[in-house]
C-alpha cells in the first residue's frame, strides 16, 4: 500500500481508540487496531500495519444513527477508519472532529426527544390498555355475577314489572290474539336457551310500534308493532332480539353493572350475597332507561343466531328495522320500539345484520310459516286503557 508508514517508523503517544481499518486493496479484509489523534494528524496502528491522515486532509463522517464515526483521507479515496468510540472526538481539538461532535450532540438531542415521544406513546398505548382490561375484566364479571342470579328473583322481578305495566287490574283483553302469537312464537323458541324458563307473551294496546322483555321470560308486544308486521318472519325478528335480552341476563347485567365497578369487584371478589340487594336497589332503574349500545348490539347479533338457528329467514329482522327507521322519519319523534331505541343508529344497525346476511352461508330453504300475524286492528268499544 502507498504512502503507509512501516510500524516503528512513528511514535505514537497518548490515549488510543479501538478502531478498523479498510482499504480496496485489502479486499474484504479488515484490519483491527488503534487510533490515535493529535492536533496535527490522525494515526492507526495494528499488528502489521500503521496509517496516518494529516489534519488538513482528514474529512470526518458518521452514519444516521451516530454510532459509526468514520475518517477518510481525501487524497486517498477509498482509505476508511472507523471507530465506535466516540470518546475519540472529544480527544483534541480539530475543527473536523469538533463539527462531527457538534452534529453528534444534535443527533443525540434529537433522539432523546424521539426517545421521550416513544416512552409517552408506550405510556398512553398502556393507559389505553389497562382502561380496556378494565372493562374487559368488569364486564366479564358482571356476566359472571347475571348468572348468578338466582331464577326465582328473574321470575318474580319480571311479574312485579308486568303487573305495574298493565296497571289497574286491566283485564287480558287479547287473549285469542296471545294464544296466536304464543302459537307463530314455536318455531322460534326451539334454540333459545330459555333453562327452565318459559316464554310468555303478552300484547298491550299502545299504537307506538314496541315491544320489550323482561327477566323471566315475559315478552310484552305492543298492538302498534302487530299492525306494523306484514309477515311472520318480522315479528319473529323482533321476539328473537327481546329474547337475546331475556337470556343474556340484560336486565340484571345493567342493574350490576350501574352499581359502580368498585361493587362489581366486592361482589365477584369477597361476597355474592350482596347481589340481591343490587338488584333490588337498582330495579327502579329498569323500567326508566333501555339498554346500552352494546346490549342492545348483543340483543340483536344473538336474535340473528336464533332464528338462523330455527331456520327462520333472518331477514325479517332488518325488513323490521327498515319500517321502524320509516317510521320514525315520518313521524319526527321516538316512535321506535325498545328495540330500535335510538342508539346505536338504525341504519348502523341495519348495515351491520346486513353484513351477516352476506356472510350467511345458507340462504334459501328457510322455514315456510303458516301463522298468520295476529290482527288487533278493530277499535274497541267503550273507553280503552292506556299501556303505559
Ligand atoms: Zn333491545
Amino acid at each position: 500500500l502507498t504512502g503507509w508508514l512501516e510500524w516503528g517508523r512513528v511514535s505514537v503517544t497518548g490515549q488510543g481508540f479501538k478502531a478498523s481499518l479498510y482499504h480496496p486493496d485489502l479486499g474484504n479484509e479488515v484490519v483491527e487496531g488503534t487510533l490515535f489523534v493529535d492536533h496535527y494528524r490522525l494515526r492507526f496502528r495494528s499488528e502489521s500495519l500503521s496509517e496516518e491522515i494529516p489534519a488538513e486532509r482528514l474529512a470526518v463522517t458518521h452514519d444516521e444513527d451516530g454510532e459509526r464515526i468514520r475518517f477518510e483521507d481525501s487524497a486517498r479515496p477509498g482509505l476508511e477508519i472507523v471507530t465506535f468510540d466516540a470518546a475519540v472526538l472529544e480527544h483534541c481539538a480539530l475543527p473536523q472532529l469538533e463539527r462531527a461532535r457538534a452534529e453528534l450532540s444534535e443527533l443525540a438531542g434529537r433522539r432523546e426527544l424521539w426517545r421521550r415521544l416513544r416512552l409517552t406513546g408506550y405510556f398512553l398505548a398502556g393507559c389505553v390498555l389497562v382502561v380496556w382490561l378494565f372493562t374487559w375484566v368488569t364486564g366479564a364479571m358482571v356476566r359472571s355475577l347475571a348468572n348468578a342470579v338466582p331464577p326465582e328473583w328473574e321470575q318474580s322481578y319480571g311479574a312485579s314489572c308486568l303487573k305495574e305495566l298493565q296497571g289497574e287490574g286491566r283485564p287480558d283483553t287479547y287473549s285469542n290474539q296471545v294464544a296466536a302469537l304464543a302459537a307463530l312464537a314455536v318455531p322460534l323458541l326451539g334454540p333459545v336457551p330459555l333453562g327452565n324458563t318459559t316464554a310468555k307473551f303478552y300484547i298491550v294496546e299502545d299504537p307506538m310500534p314496541n315491544a320489550f322483555a323482561l327477566p323471566g321470560g315475559y315478552v310484552v308486544v305492543n298492538t302498534g308493532l302487530l299492525d306494523m308486521s306484514e309477515r311472520p318472519e318480522e315479528l319473529l325478528g323482533v321476539l328473537a332480539h327481546e329474547l337475546a335480552h331475556v337470556t343474556q341476563k340484560h336486565h340484571a347485567r345493567k342493574i350490576i353493572d350501574a352499581s359502580g365497578p368498585l361493587l362489581v369487584f366486592g361482589l365477584f371478589l369477597h361476597s355474592r350475597s350482596g347481589l340481591l340487594n343490587v338488584l333490588t336497589e337498582g330495579s327502579g332503574l329498569m323500567m326508566i332507561q333501555g339498554f346500552s349500545k352494546e346490549l342492545e348490539t348483543e340483543a340483536d347479533e344473538t336474535g340473528w343466531r336464533y332464528l338462523v338457528a330455527a331456520n327462520i329467514d333472518p331477514r325479517g329482522m332488518v325488513s323490521m328495522f327498515r319500517k321502524l327507521e320509516e317510521s320514525e322519519g315520518q313521524k319526527g319523534r321516538r316512535q321506535v320500539p325498545e328495540a330500535f331505541a335510538s342508539h346505536p343508529a338504525l341504519q348502523k344497525r341495519i348495515a351491520r345484520l346486513e353484513s351477516k346476511w352476506k356472510k350467511l352461508p345458507h340462504k334459501d330453504g328457510f322455514l315456510a310459516l303458516t301463522n298468520p300475524v295476529p290482527t288487533v286492528r278493530a277499535p274497541r268499544a267503550g273507553g280503552t286503557t292506556r299501556a303505559p
